[in-house]
C-alpha cells in the first residue's frame, strides 16, 4: 500500500528540519519496503509570501486527501505586524480545525543519554516516557458565551465557558485508551472533579469508555496533584488524558522535564486516526538558515506518524532506535551539546539515516 503524505515545511528552521525528516522517509522507502508518495505544500508565512494567505486552498485540499501530514513550524518576526487572520499561526490553527484534529498526543521522552539536560535529578527523569493526550478542539478555549462585558457598577467582567459534551469526552477517551494499548496499558485521567461539574461528567464517561478496554488500567487524579506528581515522580505515568486547558499546561511541564525542546515530537489526530505530525518547538527564527537546528523532534514525528496513522509500528521502532544509536555515538546538535562540540542539522540527519541502514 502506498501512503500519501503531505509535507509542509513552513517557516524559519522548518524547511531545514523537514529536509532531514524527508531523508529518513526516503531511506525507509529504499531500504525497508515502505511505500509513500510525498507531496510538498506551503503553509504559514511561506504560504503568505507566495499566495497572500497562510493556508491556501491547495494546501488544505492536499492535507485533506493525504493519509498523514508532516509539518515543520510556522511563524517569524516579519509576520507579526500582519492582521490576525493572515498571520502564520492562523494557517496552523485553520488546518487543525479543518481536519478536526481533536486529540493531541504530546510525548515527554528523555533518552538516558540526555539525562543531564533536565533540571531534575537524573534518577528521576532518566528513561522517562510519558504520553499526554490533550483534548484540542473543545473546553474553555472554545466554549461560548465568552467575552468582556460591563457591569452596572461600571466595572468590567471577563468570562469564558468550560463545556464538554459527552461525545467529545468519549472520543478523547477512546483516543487515550487506544494509545495506551500500544504502550504500557495505563491511563491516568486528570480532572478537577472535586470542584467542576464538567469534570464529574468527564470522569463518568472515562469510566464508561474504559469498559471497552479491559486490558487498560484506568486511574484518576486531580490536576493540582498531577502537576506535583509530574515533577516529583514522573515515571509513575504512562498515558495521561485531560481537557484542553489542563493539557496545555501539563504538557509543557512534561516537556520541560526533558530539558530539550529540540527532541520532542507531537501528533494531532482525528477520529479515524489520520493525523498531523510536528515537532513541539516553533520556527526558531534566531537560528534559521544556520544549519544548527536539531532535526530529531521532526524525525521522531515521522516515527509517531508511522505508529499512529500508517500502521507501521516496526518502522517507528526502527527510527526511534536509530535516534538512540546516534545519541550513543555521542552526536549532539548545539541545543543538546554539553560543550562546544556539536554537529550540524544535516550531519544529524545523515547519522540517523546511516543508523537506519544498519
Ligand atoms: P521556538 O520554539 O521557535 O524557539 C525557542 C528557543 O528554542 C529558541 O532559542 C530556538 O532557537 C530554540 N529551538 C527551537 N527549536 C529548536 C531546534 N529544533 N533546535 C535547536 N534549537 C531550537 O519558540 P519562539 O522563539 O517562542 O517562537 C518563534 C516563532 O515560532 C514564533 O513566530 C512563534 O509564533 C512560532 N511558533 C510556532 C509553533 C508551531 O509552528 N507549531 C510553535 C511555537 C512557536
Amino acid at each position: 500500500m502506498t501512503h500519501k503524505i503531505a509535507i509542509l515545511p513552513g517557516d524559519g528552521i522548518g524547511p531545514e528540519i523537514v529536509d532531514e525528516a524527508v531523508k529518513v522517509l526516503d531511506c525507509l522507502q529504499q531500504e525497508h519496503g515502505f511505500k509513500a508518495e510525498l507531496e510538498m505544500a506551503a503553509i504559514g508565512g511561506a504560504a503568505y509570501d507566495e499566495s497572500g494567505h497562510p493556508l491556501p486552498e491547495t494546501t488544505l485540499a492536499l492535507c485533506k486527501s493525504a493519509d498523514a501530514v508532516l509539518l515543520g513550524a510556522v511563524g517569524g518576526p516579519q509576520y507579526e505586524s500582519l492582521e490576525r487572520e493572515l498571520r502564520p499561526e492562523r494557517g496552523l490553527l485553520g488546518l487543525r480545525s479543518e481536519l478536526e484534529l481533536f486529540s493531541n498526543l504530546r510525548p515527554a521522552i528523555l533518552y538516558p543519554q540526555l539525562a543531564s539536560a533536565s533540571s531534575l535529578k537524573p534518577e528521576i527523569v532518566s528513561g522517562l516516557d510519558i504520553m499526554i493526550v490533550r483534548e484540542l478542539t473543545g473546553g474553555i478555549y472554545f466554549g461560548k458565551p465568552r467575552g468582556i462585558r460591563s457591569l452596572e457598577s461600571g466595572e468590567r467582567e471577563g468570562y469564558n465557558t468550560l463545556v464538554y459534551a459527552e461525545h467529545e469526552i468519549e472520543r478523547i477517551a477512546h483516543s487515550a485508551f487506544s494509545v495506551a494499548m500500544k504502550r504500557n496499558k495505563k491511563v491516568c485521567s486528570v480532572d478537577k472533579a472535586n470542584v467542576l461539574e464538567v469534570s464529574e461528567l468527564w470522569r463518568e464517561v472515562m469510566i464508561r469508555v474504559s469498559k471497552d478496554y479491559p486490558d487498560v488500567e484506568l486511574s484518576h487524579m486531580y490536576v493540582d496533584n498531577a502537576s506535583m506528581q509530574l515533577v516529583k515522580w514522573p515515571k509513575q505515568f504512562d498515558v495521561m488524558v485531560t481537557k484542553n486547558m489542563f493539557g496545555d499546561i501539563l504538557s509543557d511541564t512534561a516537556a520541560m522535564l526533558t530539558g530539550s525542546i529540540g527532541m520532542l515530537p507531537s501528533a494531532s489526530l482525528d477520529k479515524t486516526g489520520k493525523g498531523m505530525y510536528e515537532p513541539i518547538h516553533g520556527s526558531a527564527p534566531d537560528i534559521a538558515g544556520t544549519n544548527t537546528a536539531n532535526p530529531l523532534a521532526t524525525i521522531l514525528s515521522v516515527a509517531m506518524m508511522l505508529r499512529y496513522s500508517l500502521n507501521a509500528p516496526e518502522l517507528a521502532n526502527k527510527i526511534e532506535q536509530s535516534v538512540s544509536k546516534v545519541l550513543d555515538q555521542g552526536l549532539r546538535t548545539q541545543d543538546i551539546a554539553d560543550g562546544d562540540e556539536y554537529v550540524t542539522t544535516v550531519d544529524m540527519g545523515d547519522a540517523v539515516v546511516a543508523a537506519l541502514k544498519n
